[in-house]
């Protein structure tokens, strides 16, 4: 196990770990359900999105520096015209509910 990047912007956490998943990377998200009890306790406690096995964490770094590149150019996040989910600029499908995006380019 090795972590690869810690926020505390879920959105984007579940982003990278969907990214990872398509690439056949085994990743999990350490702290996912605590966090907000201890953020409440003891302060902020960020969870991390982690790789399973170190042999793969330079490939996983790697992916997310390209995805990276790829949101810092891309634009503002949209919200879902179903749910009203807010979702990361370079999803096509609304992560939440599944409904392809409907806003015009931005
Ligand atoms: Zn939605």
């Amino acid at each position: 196990m090795r972590e690869l990047l810690t926020s505390l912007d879920w959105t984007r956490l579940g982003f990278y770990k969907s990214v990872l998943d398509e690439a056949g990377i085994a990743s999990f998200i350490r702290n996912e359900h605590t966090a907000q009890l201890i953020n409440v306790l003891i302060g902020p406690c960020q969870p991390s999105l982690c790789v399973v096995n170190d042999d793969e964490y330079d490939a996983a770094m790697a992916l997310l520096q390209t995805h990276h590149d790829q949101t810092a150019s891309s634009g503002a996040e949209w919200t879902c015209a179903g749910c009203g989910e807010v979702n990361p600029a370079e999803f096509e499908l609304c992560w939440k509910c599944g409904q392809v995006r409907s806003e015009g380019p931005q």
